[in-house]
């Protein structure tokens, strides 16, 4: 059986990836990465992601602006990327949160664009893709009260979004599990002192979790020093599942199929091409 594997959150449209992304996509459909989301951090990273989408099946693009980009955000950038969160091939609104580790920007502008994100994910009817570091007694309220106001699913049924790069301990992973949201367990999983994120893959429901690479960022243990890639992700998967003592393919089939019932409408959840292959009429439509 070969591995179906979905990365959940990665910025391959970045420059880092100028140089061989078609090499590295390459490398990715090679590895079994059939899917992959890759989020905008700011307004130009966001059209990057939907211009990787348009020429790339298997890729699903995100809009929305980091809480490190808050501080450049006026209300025309905001409002371009509430347009951008309309468009058909963006299938999330993020990467979006809260970031008190580099505090890039002020925490009330972080935590004011954040909010807008929250309303425009509400009104676009689509999932969010939530970054927080050292942010989480801030962060923890204000999507609890959203998720309220959401009845803690989208109009469709699916959840809310996604907690990316997660790095609470079990207990608060499975909170955030029942405020509609599942837990993307990323590739340092595999660094040998990464206990609570190894209890958390252990011990969470395998239906609330997904796994990620945050490409370019933070390659797995054997990749130390280097830049990510989506290809890379396969290492994280055999993590887990050694972790959870079941089976790679286990584990690729379950989480892959949580990624893609997050990130398609309901009604094309079934039908979405993998990456690599021929483009539906249905998701290059207008
Ligand atoms: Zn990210």
């Amino acid at each position: 059986m070969t591995l179906r594997l979905f990365d959940s959150h990665s910025h391959v449209q970045l420059s880092q990836f100028d140089g061989d992304r078609d090499a590295m996509l390459g490398r990715a459909r090679a590895a079994g990465v059939t899917g992959m989301l890759v989020l905008g951090t700011d307004v130009a990273s966001s059209q990057a992601a939907i211009a990787l989408a348009e020429a790339e099946p298997g890729v699903y693009a995100a809009a929305g602006c980091h809480p490190h980009d808050a501080q450049h955000m006026d209300a025309d950038s905001m409002s371009a990327l509430a347009e951008l969160a309309r468009h058909p091939l963006v299938a999330a609104v993020g990467e979006i949160g809260l970031d008190f580790y580099r505090n890039f920007s002020p925490h009330d502008k972080q935590i004011e664009v954040f909010q807008q994100q929250l309303e425009t994910a509400a009104e676009v009817e689509k999932p969010i893709a939530v970054h927080c570091r050292d942010a989480n007694d801030a962060l923890f309220p204000i999507i609890e009260s959203w998720s309220r106001r959401q009845g803690g699913r989208l109009p469709d049924g699916r959840p809310l979004g996604v907690m990316h790069y997660f790095s609470g301990d079990t207990e608060l992973a499975e909170r955030y599990v029942e405020l509609g949201f599942v837990i993307s367990i990323h590739c340092s999983v595999t660094y040998p002192n990464a206990n609570t994120l190894q209890a958390v893959a252990q011990q969470l429901p395998l239906d609330a979790m997904v796994i990620e690479t945050d490409s370019p960022y933070g390659p797995p243990q054997s990749r130390r020093g280097q830049r990510n890639e989506p290809g890379y992700l396969s290492e994280a998967v055999a993590a887990v599942a050694e972790l959870r003592d079941e089976s790679i393919e286990q584990i690729a089939a379950a989480t892959t199929e949580t990624a893609l019932r997050l990130f398609s409408p309901v009604s094309t959840a079934a039908t979405s091409p993998a990456l690599g292959s021929a483009r539906t009429a249905g998701r290059s439509a207008p």
